[in-house]
């Protein structure tokens, strides 16, 4: 579904950002916004080297109030626009009149079936928009994330650029970035959540845990992703 332009590594955010913005054919590109701390870095990135690009987000319903006050300090610190998308109201009704609001729960199935309608729908109908696409994905994040590259070409979209501007970065550079730009970081990163996606497909990691040991903390390492960034 991905395919490699850049096989070269160590690259500055900066190289990555501006050589993966001119590859993009047409003028509208997006910033994916899951209002990660990595998300933080690559939006006020995108502030100095490329302003006009479109942040959008997806509301999955599911939400931490806490990653909803982080769109607001967003919009407070950077007076920027969020373009919103939400799951189709037909499917979502349909999923919990018919399994109830736990499903996901119970299956490797459902839980696909979920994601795929609160998230990758959402998400496949606003690519659609877009010439490209930026992510804070990094491949220290985990065994589903290991053989990212800087920039993609992503045919699961309609072969549109995608850019990968931290994809070496460390735990400690993102850190160290956040701390010093005042970036306005998910107050549960300060209660051990390293990774927040969903609330109730997130938990708190205990010391020595993978970074994303507490997404779906049921199911096994390799099935860690939601489908947004299928490889
Ligand atoms: S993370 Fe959990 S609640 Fe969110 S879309 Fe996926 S399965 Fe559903």
């Amino acid at each position: 579904m991905i395919e490699s332009i850049s096989q070269k590594t160590n690259r500055s955010a900066e190289e990555i950002l501006t050589t993966g913005l001119q590859k993009a054919v047409g003028p509208r590109v997006g910033m994916a916004c899951s209002f990660s701390v990595e998300d933080l870095v690559v939006i006020d990135l995108l502030r100095k080297y490329a302003p006009q690009t479109v942040i959008f987000a997806i509301d999955t319903g599911r939400l931490h109030e806490e990653t909803y006050e982080v769109a607001e300090a967003l919009l407070q610190k950077y007076q920027v626009q969020i373009e919103w998308y939400l799951p189709q109201t037909e499917e979502l009704q349909q999923l919990e009149r018919e399994k109830g609001l736990f499903s996901f729960r119970e299956s490797l199935e459902n839980r696909h079936q979920c994601c795929h309608i609160r998230k990758v729908e959402p998400l496949d109908r606003a690519l659609k928009t877009y010439n490209g696409w930026i992510t804070g994905q990094r491949r220290a994040q985990g065994a589903t994330r290991n053989s990212l590259e800087g920039i993609e070409i992503d045919k699961a979209h309609g072969n549109i650029v995608k850019i990968n501007p931290l994809v070496d970065w460390s735990d400690e550079q993102v850190w160290a970035y956040a701390t010093e730009h005042k970036l306005p970081v998910n107050r549960l990163h300060n209660q051990g959540y390293p990774s927040i996606g969903c609330a109730p497909c997130t938990r708190a990691i205990k010391p020595g845990e993978d970074i994303r040991a507490g997404r779906w903390w049921w199911e096994n390492p390799e099935n860690k992703e939601c489908g947004l960034h299928r490889r």
